[in-house]
């Protein structure tokens, strides 16, 4: 291993203009519907700046000492011209971004008809765990958490179902798909995709036994669908590529897979764009 303090500073240089250094993670940019818009923000300061889209606050990084925001795109915006709003002390300034088509196809699925038509009990539980979920996932954290160079994939396996296909469950028009399904053998390891805390630990009835870890910013990732987490409680750090639990098939699933969800300020995005481009 290589001790900076100990290097000599043409060592520091080289691994400076090599891009060795301290170049963490970078998303890839897609300005569609549950794509990132990659934006960047004329500060000067180290200070991290204020972005805001949809009255959300925006995550930002720094890259070759320039701030940008990564804003997630919801499946719901509306394709055409739309903006971001840098906070300045002279006001809100515009980051303007155009957003295209709905680019995702249409998919039908048969599921026990329990997923479809729901008892009134199910309903109620639904309307419970609905905003415990969403709480977890779309709270912005102003912490800022070391993200490593590349992302850690959270289970190796065939891509079995896109992210943002439009859904048709027994025939019934439902939510479109909001993560990246990889297929599995049951109880293949699931392990975290980036460092974070744990924010959610719970058995929901569509998402099964499921995990939100919390990377800080507004930027949070979900498992489901699990058979077994791993020993993990609410509050845990957790680094990228700890075992977080076992593939399974619980809630709403036509067989063993993990549903992966990456969010970026409260929208649901393509968990393909934090991938290394295949
Ligand atoms: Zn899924």
């Amino acid at each position: 291993m290589l001790s900076l303090a100990r290097a000599p500073l043409f060592t520091l240089l080289l691994l400076i203009s090599t891009g060795l250094l301290a170049e963490g993670f970078w998303p890839r940019q897609a300005l569609v519907p549950g794509g990132i818009a990659v934006l960047e923000v004329p500060q000067r300061s180290e200070a991290p700046p204020h972005v805001y889209f949809n009255d959300r606050r925006v995550y930002t990084a720094q890259k070759e000492g320039r701030w940008y925001a990564w804003v997630g795109i919801p499946l719901n915006q509306k394709a055409g011209q739309t903006q971001a709003l840098w906070r300045t002390r002279d006001g809100d300034l515009p980051l303007a971004f155009e957003v295209g088509d709905y680019p995702y196809e249409e998919q039908h699925l048969d599921v026990d008809f329990r997923y479809v038509e729901l008892s009134e009990e199910d309903l109620a539980r639904v309307r419970r765990e609905t905003p415990e979920l969403r709480g977890a996932m779309d709270e912005f954290r102003p912490v800022r958490v070391r993200l490593p160079g590349e992302v850690t994939k959270p289970l190796e396996g065939r891509h079995s179902s896109p992210f943002g296909l439009r859904r048709v469950f027994n025939g019934e028009p439902r939510n479109p798909h909001s993560g990246l399904d990889i297929a599995a053998p049951m109880d293949s390891p699931i392990v975290a995709a980036f460092p974070g805390r744990v924010v959610a630990k719970n058995h929901y009835f569509f998402n099964g036994k499921t995990l939100v870890i919390d990377h800080g910013m507004g930027m949070t990732s979900m498992y489901c669908h699990m058979n077994a987490f791993a020993d993990l409680k609410i509050g845990d750090e957790v680094e990228a590529g700890q075992l977080i639990g076992k593939v399974g098939t619980t809630g709403r699933s036509t067989g063993p897979h993990l549903h992966w969800t990456m969010s970026l300020n409260g929208a649901r995005v393509d968990p393909e764009l934090f991938l290394p481009e295949n």
